[in-house]
Formats: structure tokens, C-alpha cells, sequence
């Protein structure tokens, strides 16, 4: 048994708001690097995000963008102003006798950093960042299946954030468990863009019985759950 943990949202609570540091590093990737006005980059980012889910997959796809490049940039800001310890989790994570596997679309630097101020990077056996899964970031069923095939023969217990990731976990045998604090930043705190991010989580909940076994609201009640989770992964 193997537990595969999304980085951004999951290993800290939402709230925190970390992510308007990403939304303001993607935003200024776009008008100065690439030189396109504010409203251009609105434009621009609404679009991708429908069409590719992410803002770099569009940048990727469309407009020939180094994407090493782009998460270097992106995530260049520091965290540890945001995030601090968190005890809860350390116990949890390093207690855990199985390989601890984070999966995400950021960078290494970037869940190296988050990891670090939460004061659990010790205890994180391997990361997946977008590189290591070919650019092909979740939910395309290519990450998923890169993790597992490193772990020949293993099941996994999938614990993430983001809705649209789940269907691909479950259809890979995962047992998966949904961090939703339900938490929406201050409306003019946040771009336009990720409104269509933002709004996701409410347009698929509908579903969420068919892919979700587990909703939590922050990872620090993961261990009041963890017998029953890995009953669930045990009887699959
Ligand atoms: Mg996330």
C-alpha cells in the first residue's frame, strides 16, 4: 500500500491562501515575460483553463512555452511567510510505515519548499512533480499510472483537492480521499481567471459518491479517518 498526496491546497489548508502568490506568478509570467496586457492574460487564462484545465498546458500547447521554465518562474516566491509547522501532520506522515508519495503539477523546488515550512519533507518518500510524469499532469491518467508503476503491485490511497482528479484515481483502483475545505478566496482577491477553478468543485459535487470515499476538510484530520481508510483500500 502506497499514499500518493497532492501537494498545493492538500498538504495545507486552502486558506491559508498560498495560491494567490501562484495566481500572481502565472499573471505576471504573461504580461512580463510574455509582454500581453492584463486583459489579454484574463482572456488567456480563462480560455486554456477550459480548454487544457491548465493555464501551462495552454502556454504549452499554443504558444511554445518552456514549461520548466514557466514553474521556475511561477513558483519562484517564497512560502515560508504563509506556511508553517504542522505537528499534526508530521506525526501522521512519518509514522506512516509505507512509501509516501507526493503528486503534483508544480515543481520539485516548489513542494520541496512547501514540505520544508510544514516540517515534513522528511518524511515524504518521493515526489512526482509535472516533469517526472511527462508533462502530462493530473488528472490525465499518465501520471497516475507513472506513480503506480513504481510501485509494482501496490494499492493506493489518493488524497487531493481538486474534484476533476479523482475520476482517473478510482479507475486506476484507488481509494481516494477529498480535501475540501470549502474555502473561497475573498471576491477582487483573486483573478477572473480562477473563478473557473474556483467554481469546478461546485459544478462536479453532484458526483462526488461515485469517485469519493473519504471528504475531509483539512489533512490534519486525516489520521481520525486512516483505520477506515485503509479497511476500504484492504476490501477493494
Ligand atoms: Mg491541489
Amino acid at each position: 500500500m502506497i499514499l500518493i498526496v497532492d501537494c498545493d491546497n492538500t498538504l495545507y489548508p486552502a486558506s491559508t491562501n498560498l495560491m494567490a502568490l501562484n495566481d500572481a506568478g502565472i499573471a505576471s509570467y504573461l504580461t512580463g515575460v510574455m509582454g500581453v496586457s492584463v486583459e489579454q492574460a484574463e482572456g488567456m487564462r480563462i480560455g486554456y483553463l477550459r480548454k487544457y484545465g491548465t493555464t501551462l498546458a495552454g502556454l504549452v500547447a499554443e504558444q511554445k512555452v518552456d514549461p520548466d521554465e514557466f514553474l521556475d518562474y511561477v513558483h519562484s516566491y517564497e512560502v515560508s511567510p504563509i506556511l508553517s509547522a504542522d505537528p499534526v501532520l508530521r506525526e501522521f506522515l512519518c509514522g506512516l510505515k509505507m512509501p509516501r508519495v507526493v503528486l503534483t503539477s508544480a515543481n520539485r523546488a516548489h513542494v520541496e519548499k512547501v514540505a520544508r515550512a510544514l516540517g515534513v519533507l522528511d518524511c515524504i518518500d518521493a515526489i512526482f512533480d509535472l516533469k517526472a510524469v511527462d508533462y502530462l499532469g493530473k488528472p490525465h491518467p499518465h501520471a497516475y499510472e507513472t506513480v503506480l508503476a513504481a510501485y509494482p503491485g501496490e494499492r493506493a490511497v489518493f488524497v487531493d483537492d481538486r474534484f476533476r482528479n479523482f475520476p482517473p484515481a478510482r479507475a486506476l483502483n484507488m481509494v481516494n480521499v477529498w480535501v475540501d475545505e470549502g474555502y473561497r478566496p475573498p471576491p477582487g482577491d483573486i483573478a477572473p481567471a480562477l473563478n473557473v477553478f474556483y467554481d469546478e468543485a461546485r459544478q462536479l459535487a453532484g458526483s462526488a459518491s461515485e469517485v469519493v470515499d473519504f471528504t475531509i476538510h483539512t489533512i490534519d484530520e486525516l489520521p481520525a479517518i486512516w483505520d477506515g481508510v485503509v479497511a476500504r483500500v484492504n476490501g477493494r
